[in-house]
């Protein structure tokens, strides 16, 4: 019954490269399945249930790994987003935001009533932001009103940029303005740090980079921030409100503490990541396919853009259909049906041999269709 068809393929799906399940976890997501079963042992708020122990999970393992004084579960990055900007809204107050920002971030935002400041990127081919266009962006917005948050993604869920956060970090506190780093795509795949950063707020993603289950989210932040930002309820005294009280309530919360352990060691590997998407990256530019975003690239999420597959699915029997039809015969999954043209896709956790056969999988595909052309 519901079958999952790309179960046993190599998945190069940016989406689901970081997300996939320990032994660990899975284990953990069949013992916690049921309902409420985390609340066994429940004293009245998620993140102080000492059984199973969310309690040093919540308070000490996750804050040390992130780096920030105080740390909460959410249902995912975009709500610990929310919580944020929600916490720290003013009428007619603006959040000041990279132009490669998720959508989820403009929706918080647009949630919460916050007019949007963007930071331009640069164009062709590498779509950057560069850290000092944050101060000219502040300095400009504040003409028009307060500017209660900046929010940088790091790295961006379309090309796989790092901007220079330490340097954004700085600019912020000289104008004064909190920052949020937005690491749905780092925390858990690569080393990340709140404190060493310089920054106010990290948010990060279960399901996308710390191989849980989901939907669940990170949320870290400075001392300071704790009395607003987690402010209790009046009616139900130990109950926070912009959490509604507790968040992930079921087994994903289970799936990555189960994963934890091991999340912890592979950040450790990051190095061989970034090495591997930087030779994947040159082999595909070798076979015509051009990897935009910076280079030499920093992050296995990779945006390529292919004139050669693009003119083959002009031709080709299946169309645009095409190339997903390839690499799905071949048992490789997360290139999106109908892409040729501009598609991304991660190398993360892929051993050298997978790396390898997608690569002449790329390959086989053009050599089957210049020959047929
Ligand atoms: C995936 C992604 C998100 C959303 O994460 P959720 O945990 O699903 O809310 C937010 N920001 C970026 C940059 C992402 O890539």
């Amino acid at each position: 019954m519901f079958e999952r068809k790309v179960k046993n393929f190599i998945n190069v799906d940016p989406l689901q490269t970081g997300g996939k399940l320990t032994e660990e976890a899975k284990k953990a997501l069949v013992e916690w399945g049921d309902g409420y079963s985390v609340c066994d042992y429940c004293s009245g708020r998620l993140e102080e249930i000492k059984n199973p122990p969310i309690y040093d999970f919540v308070h000490s393992e996750l804050p040390e790994f992130i780096g920030c004084d105080v740390a909460r579960i959410t249902t995912g990055a975009r709500e610990a987003k929310y919580i944020v900007m929600n916490s720290l809204a003013k009428k007619d107050a603006y959040v000041v935001l990279d132009a490669n920002a998720h959508y989820s971030s403009y929706i918080a935002a647009e949630r919460a009533k916050l007019k949007i400041a963007e930071v331009p990127k640069t164009g062709e081919p590498e779509y950057k932001i560069q850290a000092e266009r944050y101060a000219e962006v502040i300095e400009e917005t504040k003409k028009y009103g307060e500017v209660v948050l900046a929010l940088v993604t790091y790295p961006d869920g379309n090309y796989g940029n790092l901007p220079d956060v330490l340097k954004i970090a700085k600019i912020c506190e000289e104008y004064d303005v909190p920052l949020l780093v937005n690491g749905a795509y780092a925390v858990g795949r690569m080393p990340m740090n709140l404190k060493k950063i310089g920054a106010d707020f990290i948010v990060a993603s279960g399901h996308k980079s710390m191989a849980a289950c989901g939907p669940i989210g990170v949320l870290g932040m400075k001392e300071e921030w704790e009395s607003l930002v987690l402010r209790k309820s009046e009616k139900f005294k130990n109950k926070e409100v912009e959490l509604l009280g507790c968040t992930a309530r079921g087994a994903s919360i289970l799936t990555l503490m189960a994963s934890f352990p091991h999340v912890v060691e592979r950040v450790k590997r990051w190095d061989e990541e970034v090495k591997k998407a930087r030779y994947f990256s040159e082999k595909m530019e070798s076979l015509g396919i051009k990897q935009l975003g910076e280079k030499p690239h920093n992050h296995d999420l990779m945006f390529f853009y292919s004139e050669v597959l693009y003119e083959i699915s002009k031709k080709a029997k299946d169309g645009r259909y095409f190339l997903y039809k390839e690499l799905t015969q071949r048992k490789i999954h997360g290139i999106k049906p109908g892409l040729t043209r501009f598609f991304k896709l991660s190398t993360y956790g892929l051993s050298w041999e997978e790396l390898k056969y997608v690569l002449s999988a790329f390959e086989s595909i053009i050599e089957k269709y210049k020959k047929d052309g």
